[in-house]
């Protein structure tokens, strides 16, 4: 068994790997082996055998539960502490019990901060948008705070009541309109938590050669919280990255002291110097502008939920969810889970209907990340001459002029087929 290690910072590994992965519930039974066996295929063909993925299976989910009684064992939340890099289908989530879901007890477990979303558009795939082309944005959602964090209380209860008298009865608070029958829900942001999420997603702009990261927030209501993420944001790229980045909070200075001239000189030359700019950008402007001017987003550093809604624009934008990968990661730590990012889907399962490229460009992202660029680069381009030739499982083919769909086994096999 060869692990992955991470040593000064870096990820050592192997050219043989053990990567442990869950199966997922529903359509991941269908998807996993899809999956694995284009990488290993596409491993190969870049390799011709120096390098190749011995896959362990860890459980979790509905087969977790079925086998030992526990949705998320502890065995395999140990295996990924140990292993460092996983991949994992869907799961479904408990009703009832303790766990509100699998995903968001994984990722707190590890600490994976950074939900990673990648987002492009693929010839051939139909889009709502008249040039999808210019679609190619990379999400870095905060994983672990924001009200994600899971600190609320219903109305009703004695805890929700009891947080109201504090609130009034010791903060001074009476804005609440209706106390008596409202829920709380409690939003941590911190200055560690923006300010490790924004340091990643600059480091990630300049490996990546991407111009620009911007701050995507609601601080105009939220002062303090999204506000603070902007401030804390901003503040990381002017003290750690202070020759690598230009930040709009400089070009304003710039055009208080000296005018917009002197502004816009500094900026067109901060790009073409290869600096990345760091802007920021409302919330509710940034989702019309993704649709209105896409080209203007590279990476995009975002809270928890600000990074939900947006990352299901995003991908309906370029394909839809089944089309769509992920990761979280912890960069400190050299954790990553790779993922698919649709559910379960129930209603298809079993049927080898199932879209496997959410599975399958994680797989990508996975490769990458290891370093094995070469592999990841044959699985994409094999998936560029299929989509354009309208070959697609149903989900995208039905929508193609040329489309011809294919069950996911098939289409797991033109896969290969074409690396
Ligand atoms: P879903 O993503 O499973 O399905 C939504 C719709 O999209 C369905 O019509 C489904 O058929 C379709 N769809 C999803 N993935 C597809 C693919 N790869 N190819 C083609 N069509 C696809 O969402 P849901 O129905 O709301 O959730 C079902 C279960 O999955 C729930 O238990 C939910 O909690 C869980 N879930 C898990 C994850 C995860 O593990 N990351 C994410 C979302 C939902």
């Amino acid at each position: 068994m060869s692990k992955v290690q991470m040593k000064d910072g870096r990820l050592i590994v192997p050219d043989c790997v053990t990567i442990p992965y869950i199966e997922g519930d529903g359509v991941g039974a269908e998807i996993t082996p899809v999956c694995q066996k284009i990488v290993n295929e596409a491993v190969r063909a870049a390799y011709g055998g120096k390098r190749s993925i011995e896959w362990m299976e860890v459980l979790a989910g509905g087969k977790a539960f079925a086998q030992t009684g526990e949705w998320l064992p502890q065995a395999t939340l140990d295996v990924f502490r140990e292993y460092l890099i996983g991949i994992k289908g869907p799961l479904t989530t408990p009703v009832g019990g303790g766990i509100r879901s699998l995903n968001v007890a994984l990722r707190q477990t590890l600490d994976l901060y950074v939900c990673l979303r990648p987002v492009r558009w693929f010839k051939g795939v139909v889009s709502p948008l008249k040039e999808p082309q210019k679609v190619n944005m990379h999400i870095f959602r905060e994983n672990t705070e924001d009200i994600y964090a899971g600190i609320e209380w219903e109305q009703g209860t004695p805890e929700a009541q009891k947080f109201y008298t504090f609130l009034h009865d010791e903060m001074g608070v009476s804005k609440v309109r209706f106390p008596e029958t409202s829920s709380f829900g409690v939003k941590p942001v911190s200055a560690e938590g923006s300010k490790r999420l924004v340091r990643s997603a600059i480091r990630y702009a300049l490996q990546h050669h991407q111009t620009s990261v911007t701050l995507v927030h609601k601080g105009n209501i939220m002062k303090f919280t999204e506000g603070g993420f902007k401030r804390w944001g901003y503040e990381v790229a002017e003290q750690e990255f202070p020759d690598q980045t230009f930040s709009m909070n400089q070009y304003n200075q710039i055009k208080k002291d000296l005018g917009e001239e002197s502004a816009n000189a500094a900026l067109a030359d901060a790009a073409n110097t290869g600096k990345v700019i760091i802007k920021d950008c409302i919330a509710d402007a940034f989702l019309q502008n993704t649709l209105l001017k896409p080209e203007e987003y590279a990476v995009i550093a975002t809270l928890n939920l600000n990074g939900d809604y947006i990352s299901d624009q995003l991908a309906a934008m370029v394909g839809g969810i089944g089309i769509a990968p992920g990761a979280n990661i912890n960069y400190a730590t050299g954790h990553a889970i790779f993922e698919a990012t649709h559910g379960t889907a129930p209603d298809i399962a079993g049927k080898n209907i199932v879209n496997p490229c959410s599975m399958l460009l994680s797989s990508v992202m996975m490769l990458e990340h290891l370093g094995w660029e070469e592999a990841a680069t044959l699985i994409t381009q094999a998936l560029e001459k299929l989509f354009e030739a309208g070959e697609a499982t149903n989900d995208l083919a039905r929508f193609m002029p040329n489309g011809k769909p294919l069950g996911t086994m098939e289409f797991g096999q033109r896969v290969i087929d074409a690396l």
